[in-house]
C-alpha cells in the first residue's frame, strides 16, 4: 500500500496522466536511478495549492538547462500537479486540506527512451514536521571544498538541484550517529554554507538595526526559495538584509538561527555543536506568516 500519487508526463500525455503508483513505472536502466542523472523540486502543498510554485518552476528551469534536460511547459506541469493533487485528496486516507509534499522529477531516462518527467504527491514526512515544532540540534561539518569554486565550471552543476543527493543523505546519517538532527556545512576556513537540505537564516540586532543574514546564495549553494520569500517579506517590513560571509561565532551570537526549506518551512536551530543557541518564537511566527502568504 502506498500513499504516493503519481502523474507521468509523456509524449502521449504531455500534461500528465494518472498512473498506478504500485506498478513498475521506472525502467531498471533509467539513468535518473542508476546515475542520479536528473533534476527535481520538492514543494509544499496546503489546501490544494502549491506554495511559491513560480519560484520552484524557475529554479527547475535553471537546473534542467544546466543538465541539458528538456523542461516540460509550465502549463503542462501545472496541469499535472493539479491532477496529482486532486487524486491525492480523493484518496481514502487523506484529510481534505492537509499538507502534502509535491515533487517534480525530470530524469535522463534510458539511452533508448530519453528523458521523461513525473509528479508525485505524498503526505509530508513526520520527521520534518517535528523539526518545525521542536527545532533542530545542528552540527557544523566541512563540505570538503568551497562550492563557490565550482561556479566557474558549468559541468560541476553548481546551483542545480540534481537527483544526486547521496552526500546530503549521508551527512544526515552521520549527524544522527553523533547526537544531532541536522548538519550545517562549512568551508575549510569555517565559513557557513547551507544545511543538508535547507538554507541557513540568521537574525541579528546590530545597534539600532535588525539584520537578517543568509550565506550568499549564488556562491555554489542552492538558492533557497523559502529563504527568498522570507527575505522579501523582511525587506518590506524594514529589515536590513545581509549575505555574509557568516562564521560560527555569528550563529552563536545571533538573536535566532533557522534552517529553512519548502516542506520543513522554518526549524529553529536550538543547539550548534551542543552549545544552546538563542531562539525567538515571535520571529518564527512572523516569518511563517510571510511563507503562508506565498
Ligand atoms: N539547500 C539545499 C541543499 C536543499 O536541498 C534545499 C531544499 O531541499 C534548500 C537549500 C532549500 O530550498 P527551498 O527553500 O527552495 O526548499
Amino acid at each position: 500500500m502506498t500513499q504516493t500519487t503519481v502523474v507521468m508526463l509523456s509524449t502521449e500525455h504531455p500534461a500528465g496522466a494518472l498512473v498506478d503508483a504500485t506498478a513498475p513505472l521506472i525502467h531498471i536502466e533509467d539513468q535518473g536511478l542508476t546515475r542520479g542523472d536528473g533534476v527535481f523540486e520538492t514543494m509544499l502543498s496546503a489546501n490544494r495549492s502549491v506554495r511559491k510554485l513560480g519560484a520552484h518552476l524557475a529554479r527547475l528551469t535553471g537546473s534542467a538547462r544546466l543538465l541539458d534536460l528538456p523542461m516540460p511547459t509550465e502549463e503542462n506541469l501545472r496541469t499535472a500537479i493539479d491532477l496529482a493533487l486532486s487524486a491525492a485528496e480523493a484518496g481514502p486516507q487523506t484529510v481534505l486540506g492537509e499538507e502534502h509534499t509535491v515533487k517534480i522529477i525530470i530524469s535522463r531516462g534510458t539511452v533508448a527512451g530519453g528523458p521523461h518527467s513525473w509528479v508525485t504527491v505524498a503526505p509530508s514526512p513526520a520527521g520534518i514536521l517535528t523539526q518545525r515544532e521542536q527545532g533542530v540540534r545542528a552540527m557544523l561539518l566541512p563540505r570538503g571544498h568551497d562550492p563557490a569554486e565550482d561556479s566557474t565550471y558549468p559541468w560541476l552543476l553548481a546551483g542545480a538541484k540534481t537527483l544526486s543527493y547521496a552526500v546530503n543523505m549521508s551527512v544526515l546519517r552521520y549527524v544522527k550517529q553523533h547526537g544531532a538532527d541536522d548538519a550545517i556545512w562549512v568551508t575549510e576556513d569555517r565559513r557557513i554554507l547551507e544545511g543538508a537540505t535547507s538554507s541557513v537564516i540568521v537574525a541579528k540586532t546590530e545597534g539600532e538595526k535588525k539584520v537578517l543574514y543568509t550565506p550568499e546564495p549564488s556562491h555554489g549553494i542552492l538558492p533557497g526559495t523559502t529563504q527568498g520569500v522570507i527575505f522579501e517579506g523582511a525587506r518590506t517590513a524594514g529589515w536590513e538584509l545581509g549575505y555574509g560571509p557568516l562564521y560560527p561565532h555569528d550563529l552563536l551570537e545571533a538573536d535566532a538561527v533557522w534552517l529553512a526549506s519548502s516542506v520543513r518551512l522554518l526549524a529553529p536551530v536550538t543547539h550548534l555543536n551542543g552549545t544552546p543557541l538563542a531562539t525567538d518564537s515571535q520571529l518564527t511566527e512572523k516569518f511563517l506568516g510571510y511563507l503562508a502568504r506565498s
